[in-house]
């Protein structure tokens, strides 16, 4: 089990674009810093000017993401999971959709450097998110977080 950490500003940006698309899905990068004991977030991304963004799921603009990722590179900091929202009347649990890319997406990574994955929404005026990790490229876990 690895401690999650996302700092305010992140959890805001990631707040303000699912309030953005409340009857869409939005998503994007997490970007930060991790190792086995913890996953600290330092930022997010959009899913970008040409993303795709429907009802049941939103289909990121890759080239928004390639540039966006170059650009935190340089920084030191990596792509380390995915967010995205579901609208309101959705739950946070992961559909079989969201298992099966978050399997897909773990395949990508190092056994000791798995991803994790938030799901959010907001529902009257309130914003709830949940992050999930996984296990040995199969197990998704839901996990605690911290905002720092
Ligand atoms: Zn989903």
């Amino acid at each position: 089990m690895r401690n999650v950490y996302i700092d305010a500003c992140s959890f805001e940006k990631m707040k303000k674009l699912t309030i953005e698309y409340p009857h869409y899905e939005n998503g994007g990068l997490l970007f930060g810093r991790m190792n086995p004991e913890w996953i600290r977030i330092y930022d997010v991304s959009d899913a970008g000017q040409n993303a795709i963004r429907t009802k049941y799921g939103v289909t990121f603009d890759s080239s928004y993401l390639q540039q966006y990722t170059e650009e935190r590179l340089k920084e030191d900091i990596f792509v380390i999971g995915t967010w995205h929202s579901h609208p309101a009347p959705y739950g946070l649990d992961p559909s079989p959709i969201d298992i099966s890319t978050m399997r897909k997406m773990g395949k990508l990574f190092d056994e000791a450097y798995l991803p994790i994955y938030f799901i959010v929404k907001v529902e009257k005026n309130n914003f709830f998110a949940n992050v999930y990790t996984i296990e040995e490229r199969s197990v998704i876990r839901q996990e605690k977080f911290w905002m720092v």
